[in-house]
């Protein structure tokens, strides 16, 4: 059985769900067929959620009617039959009524809670998956819709859920194997439930880990990650449009290249399927015949390989030298002490730190966020341990970028990453480098650049790949 997930790119509008009507039709076999929202949707849902706590009921119900109106044309557009058209209208407005009332409620009662925002969330799923399956309908392909909640059951931390391994994968095998006369079963992405049968959701990007956890519980042949570009390619294509596909990679560079700032596949999202050795492919909806990427659990070769640059923005750097760290004594204890700063949950809050290290006598914080003025206040402000450190001593930089290289076997070749590091750093002669090695692996290396530099630097080094 092959589990295809069709992401919010490629079910964007009509002809994009035809487009994807005909890949399904074309797979052989049986298959579980995964979709997101369409795309834009769940940004919109947010918005609406949040309009109707703090505003009005009335603005957010504008943004519901945009989202209605946005799946009534798609079905304008796909579904020729009067009758088939009609029946999948009235479900698409049964459902926006649910939603809207939902909305009404919220603000009423001028409050939203993470369990409120997954029932919203979950309706850009639903829509998207009840025209689906309308669509496979209205030209005669029989399928079998399936409410995702009963098979991805998680815990109750709802925005951001985790599977239960052992009760989901029970669920979903006994589910999927009562369906053996469907050839085609169609569910939603991202959208899963607790053990109280509350609507749960695995965070933005969630739709990916579906398609890994149906995959992993019923022993798919193989996972299809279908999305709008082809695969996964040697840059953001948004920034390089001479980006090519990496025909193979493996998942540890996936998930490096997710860490930082790739978006193409959410880090955790293929864990699962890699742990059971299924082949994940990510291709080109739009374009089925075009190169993909195939993901493996391993590189196939011991050769030095460089596949993949990224770049990470919103990010500065804290530097504060071992010695003056604080007014107490001993470096050691110093180390101990800001490492148990930064895992404090109260500065996690406020800061996403990315990396912490210590080199040469300099402790090095690395940490995200866009308002980093404020937030570089409440690093200082929110523990007392923080304001004996001398202020001279402390420097945050302007903004920095991160940048990072993926590829395969970096470590176990030792004299071609040395000669790669420096083909690199020759190329980027004259640029501002804040550490031409910060962090660096069997699959990445990373470094960090001044903000207003990275896409040049991107480029030079997307040159050297691409040859
Ligand atoms: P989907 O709607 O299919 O879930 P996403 O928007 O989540 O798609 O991810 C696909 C997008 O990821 C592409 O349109 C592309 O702009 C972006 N992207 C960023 N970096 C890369 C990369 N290295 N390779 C492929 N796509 C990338
Ligand atoms: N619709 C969800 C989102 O936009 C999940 C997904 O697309 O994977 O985050
Ligand atoms: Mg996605």
């Amino acid at each position: 059985m092959v589990v295809m997930k069709f992401g919010g790119s490629s079910i964007a509008d009509g002809e994009r769900m035809l487009n994807v009507l005909e890949i399904v039709k074309k797979q052989k076999g049986r298959k579980i067929v995964v979709l997101s929202a369409c795309q834009f949707v769940t940004d919109k849902l947010v918005s609406a959620a949040i309009i109707a706590k703090n505003k009005s009921s009335k603005d957010a119900q504008k943004m519901i009617d945009e989202i209605s109106l946005h799946h009534i044309n798609i079905i304008n557009a796909t579904i020729k039959n009067k009758k088939n058209a009609q029946a999948a209208t009235e479900l698409i407005e049964g459902l926006i009524a649910e939603l809207s009332n939902l909305i009404d409620a919220i603000s009423l009662l001028h409050e939203l809670t993470p369990a409120v925002m997954d029932s919203v969330f979950s309706f850009g799923e639903f829509l998207s998956t009840t025209l689906f399956h309308h669509l496979c309908l209205a030209d005669n392909i029989k399928n079998k819709l399936i409410d995702a909640r009963l098979l991805i059951i998680t815990d109750s931390n709802f925005n951001n859920a985790s599977p239960m391994p052992n009760i989901y994968e029970k669920t979903t095998r006994n589910i999927i194997n009562n369906l053996a006369n469907e050839d085609i079963i169609i569910t939603q992405g991202f959208i899963a439930s607790d053990t109280n049968s509350k609507t749960t959701t695995l965070g933005r990007g969630g739709s990916d880990l579906t398609a890994a956890l149906i995959g992993a519980a019923i022993n798919a042949s193989e996972i299809q990650i279908w999305t709008d570009v082809n695969g996964i390619l040697t840059a953001d294509p948004k920034k390089n449009n001479d980006a090519t596909t990496v025909a193979k990679m493996t998942f540890q560079e996936i998930k490096d290249l997710s860490f930082w700032g790739a978006k193409v596949l959410h880090p955790k999202t293929i864990l699962p399927a890699i742990e059971k050795n299924i082949t994940v492919k990510v291709l080109n909806s739009l374009n089925p015949a075009a190169p993909y990427t195939t993901i493996t659990a391993n590189s196939a070769t011991k050769k030095l390989i460089v596949n993949s640059v990224i770049a990470k923005n919103n990010c500065y750097l804290f530097n504060m030298k071992s010695d003056a760290a604080t007014t107490d004594t001993t470096s050691i204890y110093n180390y101990a002490s800001i490492t148990n700063l930064i895992s404090c949950d109260e500065i996690r809050e406020e800061v996403s730190v990315l990396y912490f290290g210590y080199n040469n006598g300099v402790f090095t914080i690395l940490f995200e966020k866009d308002e980093a003025e404020k937030d570089v206040k409440n690093f200082k402000n929110k523990n007392s341990f923080m304001k004996n450190i001398k202020p001279s001593q402390v420097l945050f930089s302007e903004p920095v970028s991160v940048i990072c290289i993926s590829g395969q076997n970096f470590k176990s070749n030792p004299i071609e990453f040395t000669r790669f590091i420096s083909t690199v750093s020759n190329h980027l002669e004259g640029f501002n480098l804040h550490q031409l090695i910060f962090q660096y692996s069997d699959s990445s290396i990373i470094f960090v650049v001044d903000a207003t530099q990275t896409d040049k630097i991107v480029k030079k080094i997307h040159s050297l790949i691409v040859g």
